[in-house]
């Protein structure tokens, strides 16, 4: 078993020891019910013909159906997969959405194929999958290294299979073909929305953001309007550690480096070479970044880049989880214990399933909202559920989403039944 599931079965764990809730609940989340992997031949653009290994793990559907994004990148296995489809699961139910958990994705280098070639792939996957999705069984969502475009392609793909019309079998496509205004920004506006509340009693507030692809932008992006004095002081990417120079505060609002770092990314996407544009950016090594000190940490890339050698010079105040898992169960014990609050990836990264779920409700009922309209909704909901986990004086805020989720999902399967009958 793999850390990461190791971590997800811990979490999961800390919720029983002491409680009331039955120990079949403990069983029934600590295995997916259906884990689907399939190698799918695609005939590739330069007529040769390549194997691709894909997976569809469908964790829990008590609240709903299963729901969860896909996942194209070259470390994609069965237990990230079973682990980031449990974390869906115990995602949903804290936001109070009928869904169950999912995820997907395929072993492969996106980066390594052209767009004809990624379409190829696309469809062979949505082939393979056919059978086990469907917008009241399964829908996948967009993740790492997955986009708008891919979803357009499997809605394609899908309804040209089943000679059907069915926008809500996936969620995360364009506007133009039933994606909800808003869904791109909305996982990064959501944590926006939950440190905007976190950090309400400072003025100014330096941030060390880890990973500026959808989530890291949109977090940025959406700091951006706000009136408050947000300051990106270190940032990274895959290509390296950066530090902007904030020393004079008026000269960074001046110059707004915000705007220059989303300029930069929209142009470049990434920020390869960054400090030859500006005197104020400057490239460091990864000791300098991690102990350079921010009020709030925003790691946003991918699971585990924090493990214990990471946690004991890391400088901040607050973490805000951007990205799934990227805390060993070690590092996290070593930041509880220098009273560093830490916000879940289950709270904090959830706005994206949430507008999601306001996608699919549209595509069921064929509405159109407005982008001020699933805003709106995306940031009550948001503070709502923050309001709902910290108002336990209690600051172990995972053990605390964990424990809100599981009692709902026992509930659930207490009132039913169905888990002495489907075993
Ligand atoms: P993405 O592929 O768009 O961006 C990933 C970013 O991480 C890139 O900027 C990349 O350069 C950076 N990165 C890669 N390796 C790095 C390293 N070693 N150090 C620093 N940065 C590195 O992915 P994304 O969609 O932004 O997802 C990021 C995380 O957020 C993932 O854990 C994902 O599961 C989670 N998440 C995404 C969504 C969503 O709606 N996209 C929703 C919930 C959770």
């Amino acid at each position: 078993m793999n850390t990461f599931l190791k971590q997800f079965q811990k979490s999961l764990n800390n919720v029983f020891t002491n409680s009331l809730i039955s120990s079949h609940i403990r069983e029934i989340l600590s295995q997916p019910t259906n884990e689907i992997i399939f190698n799918f031949p695609v005939k590739l653009s330069d007529n040769s013909v390549k194997i691709f290994k894909g997976y569809r793990i469908q964790h829990n559907n008590i609240l709903g159906p299963y729901k969860g994004g896909l996942r194209f990148h070259q470390d994609v296995n069965l237990d990230e997969v079973k682990a980031l489809a449990s974390l869906m699961t115990i995602k949903c139910a804290l936001q109070d959405i009928p869904f169950g958990g999912a995820k997907g994705g395929i072993q492969l280098n996106p980066h390594e194929y052209n767009k004809y070639d990624l379409e190829l792939i696309t469809r062979g996957y949505t082939r393979a999958i056919n059978n086990y999705i469907g917008g009241d069984y399964d829908i996948p969502a967009p993740d790492v290294g997955t986009n708008a475009e891919i979803m357009d392609w499997i809605l394609d793909e899908y309804n040209l299979i089943n000679n059907k019309d069915e926008k809500s079998v996936i969620t995360g496509k364009s506007p133009e073909c039933g994606g909800s205004l808003g869904r791109k920004e909305a996982t990064g506006r959501g944590l926006g929305v939950i440190l905007n509340e976190v950090v309400k009693d400072l003025d100014n507030v330096t941030i060390k953001l880890e990973g500026f692809g959808n989530v890291g932008y949109h977090i940025v992006d959406y700091l951006n309007t706000l009136d408050k004095n947000f300051m990106i002081n270190t940032i990274s990417d895959h290509t390296g550690y950066y530090k902007i120079d904030y020393d004079d505060l008026e000269l960074y609002k001046l110059n707004n480096f915000i705007s220059y770092l989303l300029q930069y990314q929209r142009d470049h996407g990434s920020l390869k070479n960054i400090e030859k544009f500006s005197f104020k950016i400057s490239k460091i090594d990864k000791e300098e970044y991690l102990k350079t000190y921010s009020d709030v940490f925003i790691p946003a890339a991918l699971e585990l880049s924090i493990k214990e050698n990471e946690a004991n010079i890391l400088n901040v105040k607050n973490i805000l989880e951007g990205a799934n898992g990227p805390l060993s169960d070690s590092a996290e014990k070593m930041l509880l214990s220098r009273d560093i609050n830490i916000y879940p990836d289950i709270l904090c990264n959830s706005g994206g399933v949430l507008v999601s779920y306001y996608e699919w409700v549209q595509n069921n009922t064929n509405q159109i909202w407005t982008k001020e309209d699933v805003n709106r909704r995306l940031d009550k909901q948001m503070l709502d559920c923050y309001h709902k986990i910290t108002k336990s004086k209690n600051n172990k805020y995972r053990n605390e989403c964990y424990k809100y989720s599981i009692e709902k999902i026992n509930e659930i399967y207490q009132k039913r039944k169905s888990y002495l009958f489907r075993l």
